[in-house]
């Protein structure tokens, strides 16, 4: 892909420490922050560590980063909420993707409106 990386990455800016966030996890292959505009209780935002423009590029490259997002997406809900949480990729700009570092967007922390 060409979009941007590193430098030019607000997420790359943020998984580096260059950016201030507010962490809820991490380990070697992710990062996990609070979205800076939360859409339920508890907002969380899980990226590779790896620059990936969206999901199908990650599928493609380490589906196994992919299957530990979900993971994590569950270790969260199960810390915040009762385990219950929605999961949402937005892929392209036209189904609302701003942010051109794949992430998961978790939502939990409370009962979700349709
Ligand atoms: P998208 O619209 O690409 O699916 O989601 C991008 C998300 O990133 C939005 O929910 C937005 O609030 C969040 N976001 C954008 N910039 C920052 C930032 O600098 N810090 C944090 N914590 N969240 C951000
Ligand atoms: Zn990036």
């Amino acid at each position: 892909s060409d979009s941007p990386r590193g430098d030019d990455c607000i997420f790359c800016r943020i998984v580096a420490g260059d950016i201030p966030s507010r962490k809820v996890y991490e380990d070697e292959s992710v990062y996990a922050f609070q979205d800076a505009h939360p859409k339920a209780k508890v907002h969380v935002l899980v990226v590779p560590r790896n620059h990936y423009a969206n999901v199908a590029e990650l599928a493609k490259a380490e589906p196994q980063t992919l299957a530990h997002i979900v993971e994590v997406a569950q270790s969260i809900a199960d810390e915040e909420f009762n385990g219950a949480y929605r999961l949402i990729f937005n892929s392209g700009e036209d189904a609302g993707q701003s942010v051109f570092h794949v992430h998961a967007h978790v939502l939990t922390g409370e009962v979700l409106p349709e």
